[in-house]
């Protein structure tokens, strides 16, 4: 197995990473709200998890990921308000739209997306063990609280000032019900909006729902066990939501929740925050309209390590459209290629070493990316020689398909309707026969016609073969 460094936010270095049992690696990924379709800050996490998981496969180990949808808290109850209706009626459809947006942009499935709906009891489960553990308590509101002066290894994670949270120091009007500002609602008392939304359930403290935070450690010890080997999400999870996460699962399981705490940066526009308050959000719905393909985003979003803050621009998106054909160019010349040189096959190696080298560095896909472009250089320079080894031109398919295997950077051939490809069949005859009459006036027109409607044609020994280029 290769050495495979990731950066540990717990404890602020690269550390060498393996999984538990040396087979599969168990994560888990904290997943969408879903009151409104994810934009693209959060789908830049979420492909974040895409390369780690990709990678992980790379390095020879399988995975089993979980992610949580996230299906009831205060926007969903708000919305569901506002329209007179219930979190499910206003959940599924945006929970539909994520799963299409996320096969859009080529991310892999998780193993599992549970609903926190469906594991009410799980949470309820973990509640009890906190209050059994002397780690929570029922406040005169009704709701359950954790008791965080009770759990002395809180903000290990986010090492925040624990003096900024000194009890008492900022008391909010719905706080004076705690024991201390600083805790946190595991269980809240059922308000009537909740029960009109169908968000509200049956507990040992009454009617009431799930805080957020207690939906991840619940669900995380049902599908993964009490210590996992990577948690992921985006950095503005690491407080609160991560730090509650490890009060609850480590204060009911006893042991740490998970080795490796793995947080991929903002995407920003423009040098702000991609969030929805600044209104400047692109989702992918945008993406589509724009006729920006998976390819296209992804080259955009790995051409910046994930720890890093990625700034959204037009050009920069344009730029990735640019690179990706070239990606293209080269997987269509491999596939109709015949044979390839010596030179070919080492070039393959190179990327395949280059490559997993700076994947395995705590996914380093800027440098992977490198790799790929240098061989893309180097192949279609050998290419053009054509060269007569077969076993050449396999090595450097099956180089460049393990490496755009965790990229996924191929764009989608643009698709040519029955019309487009009869007028292009009559058009390339009419040139035949002019270049067969020497008019070759006549037959330049026909390319550049062509060209126009975005057909490129290449002619060789077998006929002229064309494509759509855009
Ligand atoms: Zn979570």
């Amino acid at each position: 197995m290769p050495d495979f460094r990731l950066y540990n936010t717990l404890a602020r270095r690269e550390e060498s990473f393996a999984p538990q049992d040396g087979h599969t690696v168990r994560m888990y990924t904290c997943g969408p709200t879903v009151y409104n379709p994810a934009h693209l800050g959060n789908f830049r996490t979420f492909l974040f998890e895409d390369l780690l998981r990709r990678t992980i496969k790379l390095a020879g180990w399988n995975v089993y990921q979980v992610m949580n949808i996230t299906d009831v808290d205060d926007k969903i109850i708000r919305r569901a308000h506002e329209a007179g209706t219930t979190i499910g009626q206003i959940t599924q459809p945006i929970t539909d739209t994520f799963q299409r947006d996320r096969e859009y942009l080529r991310i892999e499935p998780a193993e599992v997306y549970p609903k926190a709906t469906e594991h009410i009891g799980d949470m309820i489960a973990l509640v009890q063990r906190l209050m059994e553990k002397e780690l929570a308590y029922q406040a005169e509101d009704e709701s359950v609280y954790f008791a965080i002066a009770r759990f002395p290894a809180y903000g290990r994670l986010s090492r925040l000032d624990t003096r900024v949270l000194r009890p008492g120091a900022r008391v909010a009007a719905d706080d004076y019900n705690k024991e201390d500002v600083r805790d946190f609602a595991l269980w809240k008392a059922a308000k009537p909006e909740d029960e009109r939304a169908h968000a509200a359930w049956d507990s040992p403290w009454g009617r009431g729902r799930p805080g957020w935070h207690l939906e991840c450690s619940a669900m995380a010890k049902r599908y993964l066990g009490d210590t996992l080997d990577i948690h992921a999400g985006g950095v503005d999870l690491i407080f609160p939501h991560h730090e509650d996460e490890i009060a609850q699962s480590e204060g009911a399981n006893g042991v740490p929740l998970s080795r490796f705490w793995c947080h991929g940066e903002f995407l920003l526009t423009d040098g702000e925050k991609m969030a929805k308050r600044v209104g400047n959000v692109m989702d992918v719905a945008h993406l589509r309209e724009a006729g920006i393909g998976a390819a296209a985003l992804r080259h955009f979003m790995f051409s910046v390590r994930y720890r890093q803050q990625l700034n959204l621009t037009e050009d920069a998106l344009e730029a990735s459209q640019r690179a990706v054909r070239r990606v293209g160019e080269l997987a269509e010349r491999l596939t109709t290629a015949e044979a390839g040189t010596e030179a070919l096959a080492n070039a393959a190696d190179d990327l395949e070493r280059d490559a997993k080298a700076a994947l395995f560095d705590d996914l380093n896909a800027p440098q992977a990316m490198a790799a790929l472009f240098e061989f893309i250089r180097r192949a279609n320079a050998e290419l053009d020689q054509g060269g007569s080894n077969l076993a050449a031109l396999e090595r450097a398919r099956s180089a460049f398909a393990l490496i755009n295997g965790v990229l996924d950077i191929v764009p989608d051939q643009p698709a040519v309707d029955a019309a487009l490809r009869s007028w292009v069949e009559a058009q390339l005859a009419e040139r035949e026969q002019a270049r067969a009459r020497r008019d070759f006036a006549t037959a330049d027109a026909i390319r550049k016609l062509l060209e126009v409607r975005g057909i490129s044609i290449e002619d060789g020994p077998r006929g002229t073969r064309w494509k759509k280029v855009r």
